[in-house]
Parts: structure tokens; sequence; C-alpha cells
């Protein structure tokens, strides 16, 4: 493996792709296309013949080149070598599929690692599948494709499982490899006892000597300058030898105030990846299998119920059934609708998303840059609506739970990836202007009035 490596923007790529075209074009040429490898600014792939791979140039080239300019930035170059019948790759295999339940589980050496935190036992849905298939890949290539890895997002999204599902993935195939996982919360505690006891040799010695750490939720670090010191030196021991390291963080690490800036630049040297609020269709994926791990039985009408009640993450997804199933089990009683709301109306109060509408901010948006509020809702990217419009998506993303596929279809039906470079364009703007900050900060506070008179 070299240091290029755009799988994971072929399979993102490969998802769009899907998307547009027709189910036979899709199970005529895209389910025998996999992926290879990369060199520096093209992508590898293999297809079964020479007349396959002129008929995929002839009728796709445009289509393939056009989705990964998207998804990279810039252009990439498409290579196709002809091998016959060929599988396609685990990863892609991996995405197609909505949903694997409970595989065997790996051996359990690590203690540290939950063993039901596995990659069979994650569904992945559009939400999640940028961060999962990158979490894929560095499990079977620890330390050469993506290092580090940095995935964030809310609470309850999957940040834990998927981390510890990288560790118990490597702990189960490669044997030799030293597997750490913490907290960031424990590594600053063992720090800090360690250096009291005068036994900071130890600390060193454990640390920087593994050949994969994963260090969950490293938000724990703001504030604290003397461990994110010795992390920065942990990093560097490591990264110099090639050895994985993943990390979890509850928000972009350029928005972690009090991190010194140069284990900033550490965390987002390599890949850095977001976890998005599932969707309708992942949020009932996920519910199935846990109703099928656990072995009971749910009638649809109070899935769908449940699914479209709690939108916010998984874990209030898991809590609602565990309620139920308490519930039932307790009183010895089958569930019925009238029991799952009753049951269930304290957890669906959802403030945040029930307060503030897309509407209302795109209205109080369009109103400051003197547009209408069709305009933003609209396809026109004239400059003048553009930019009013990202803010307004910017905004969405900041203050309400709507995912990136639910503020796309509200703005023109444009696709997650438009809104994720429209929110990180925007971030970039906001750390060389400051003068924009103080704009959306008022309309921010303009959009809760508007909200607080209605
Ligand atoms: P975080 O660390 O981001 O707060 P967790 O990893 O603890 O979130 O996830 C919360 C719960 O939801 C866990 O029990 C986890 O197994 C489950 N979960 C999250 N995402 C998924 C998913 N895509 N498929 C199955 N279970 C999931
Ligand atoms: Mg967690």
């Amino acid at each position: 493996m070299n240091e290029w490596d755009y799988s994971i923007f072929w399979n993102e790529a490969l998802k769009h792709i899907k998307e547009e075209i027709s189910e036979i074009d899709n199970a005529m040429w895209f389910n025998n296309i996999s992926y290879e490898g990369s060199k520096q600014n093209s992508i590898i792939l293999s297809v079964p013949s020479a007349f396959y791979r002129d008929q995929v140039i002839q009728k796709f080239n445009v289509l393939i080149h056009e989705k990964l300019r998207e998804l990279t930035g810039s252009k990439i170059e498409v290579e196709f070598n002809v091998v016959p019948h060929k599988e396609t790759s685990p990863v892609q295999k991996t995405i197609t599929k909505e949903k694997k339940v409970n595989a065997p589980l790996p051996q359990k050496r690590n203690p540290t690692l939950r063993k039901d935190y596995t990659f069979e036992n994650f569904v992945i849905g559009e939400s999640n599948s940028f961060a999962a298939n990158a979490c894929i890949a560095i499990s079977k290539n620890p330390g050469k494709s993506y290092n580090p890895c940095l995935i964030y997002g809310g609470v309850g999204l999957g940040k834990t499982h998927l981390i510890q599902s990288i560790g118990n993935s490597i702990e189960e195939n490669f044997e030799n490899m030293k597997v750490v996982y913490v907290t960031a919360e424990q590594f600053t505690n063992e720090f800090i006892q360690q250096l009291k006891n005068h036994q900071i040799h130890k600390f060193k010695n454990k640390y920087r000597k593994v050949d994969v750490l994963l260090i969950d939720d490293i938000h724990f670090l703001e504030n604290k300058d003397s461990t994110q010191e010795e992390l920065f030196h942990t990093f560097n021991a490591l990264y110099d030898y090639n050895k994985q390291m993943v990390f979890t963080c509850d928000r972009p690490v350029s928005e972690l105030k009090t991190l010194t800036d140069r284990l900033r630049s550490r965390f987002e040297r390599g890949l850095n990846v977001d976890l998005q609020p599932p969707s309708y269709e992942t949020r009932s994926a996920i519910l199935k299998q846990k109703i099928e791990s656990m072995h009971v039985h749910l009638d649809d009408d109070i899935i769908d119920f449940i699914c479209k009640n709690v939108t916010t993450n998984v874990r209030d997804l898991e809590a609602a059934l565990t309620k139920l199933i308490a519930y039932a089990d307790l009183l010895n009683k089958k569930i019925t609708i009238e029991i799952a709301k009753e049951q269930l109306k304290d957890i669906f109060i959802n403030p945040k998303q029930g307060n503030i509408t897309i509407n209302e901010i795109q209205r109080v948006v369009a109103d400051y840059f003197n547009l209408s509020h069709n305009d933003l809702r609209g396809k026109k990217r004239t400059k003048a609506i553009a930019f009013p419009r990202q803010i307004a998506m910017y905004i969405t993303r900041e203050i309400t739970e709507y995912s990136t596929t639910e503020v796309g279809i509200e703005f023109g039906g444009r696709d997650h990836t438009t809104v994720m470079h429209a929110c990180q364009r925007i971030e970039s703007k906001l750390k060389l202007d400051p003068s924009l900050d103080s704009i959306i900060q008022r309309l921010i506070r303009e959009i809760k009035e508007t909200r607080t008179i209605s």
C-alpha cells in the first residue's frame, strides 16, 4: 500500500453514481468494478474484461470524473485494469449492505474493548458510511491508509462503537499488534498519577510502544495543558514509526478551545470524518437489528412510531427500546402502540429540533441579505444567492439537529455533500474574517427571537 489511497472517495463516489443511474446500468456495470489501488492523483479500478472497460469509459467516464472531482476537490484520473472475474472489494460490499446481524464475535483479548462493538454490529447508512468505511479501511491496513484518523460527531452517534470496532478487528486479524484503547479522561488520569508516583517512564513505555493507539473523546483534553503536551510527544513518537492512531471528538477539532496549535495540527493531519444523525431509514435498520439481537418482537407500527419520534441519536433510540422491553418484561404484557405512546412520551421531547424550523432560518437570513425566501430554497447559483444560502445552511447545522441530508432537501434538493462543503466553506471564512462571525451571531439571535415572539 502506498501513501495515496482514494478508496474512501471511490466508495463514496460509487454511492452517488448509483443514485443517479438506472438499476440495470448499476447491476450491469458498477457491480463488477472494484477498487484496486491509488497513485498520486489517480485511481486504479479493475474490470472483468476489455469490452467492459471500453463500455464503462464510453458511458460513464464523465460521471465518474465529475463525482471524484466533487468529493476530492481535485482532478483524479481513472485507470482501468482488466482482471477477469475479480470479486468486488469487501469494503464496497459493506456499503451496499444495509444491515448485518451478529456475525461471530472476535475472541476477546483486550479487556478495555467491548466485544459487541464490532463492524458486524454497526449498521451503515448514509449518515455514517464515510466514517464507517474509513474505519474499516484502517482496520485492514493499520498505520498505512489513514493516519491519524479523527472521527467527530455529537453524542450517541457511534463514535465509541466505531473506534472500538477498529480495535476489535485489528486484534482479530493482526495477532501481533498491540492495541491500546483509552478515553482521553483515563489517559489524563493515568498521566497525572504516574507523574505523582515519579513513574512517568512507565507511562511513556506504555503509550509509545503500541502499534495502534485509540483515544476516545479528546474534547476532554481542553484546558489540560500538560496532558496535551504529553500527547503531542506520544503522537510524534508513534507517527514517525507509522503506528496507527485514531481519535474521537464531539466536534471538529477546529472548534476545540484551548487546544495548543501544534496538537490541533496533528489531529487535523490525516483524515477527519464526521458522523451525522441517522436518517429515518437508518434509524429503522438500527432498531430492527437491536430488536433481533435482543430476541424480542415489536410490531412494525411501533418500530415506525419510535423511529419517527426519536430523531436525535442512536443512544436515545436504544433507550426508547430498552424502556419498552423492560416494561413488557416486568408486567409480562405484549407491547401495543398505546402502551408505546404512553411509555415513551417523556423521551420524545426534542426541544432543539422542535423549536426552530429551516423555514424560519431561511426567512431571517433572506431578509438580512435582501433576498426572497424562495431564493434560498431554489436552484440558482449566482454569487449573490450562493453565499447567503451557505450561511443559512451553516446556521441550520449549528442550531438544529437536522442532518445534512435533510438540510440539502430544504435548500433546493441539494446533496448532503453540498451542505457539508457549504459549512466547511463558512468555517474557513470565519477563521479569516471575524466580522462574519458577528453577522452570523446576530442572525442566530434574530432567529431565536423571532421564534419566541411567534
Ligand atoms: P458516541 O460514542 O458517539 O457517543 P456510542 O458509540 O456510544 O456513541 O453509540 C451509542 C449507542 O448506539 C451504542 O450502544 C452503539 O452501539 C449504538 N450505535 C450507534 N451507532 C450505531 C449503528 N450505526 N449501528 C448500530 N448501533 C449503533
Ligand atoms: Mg463515546
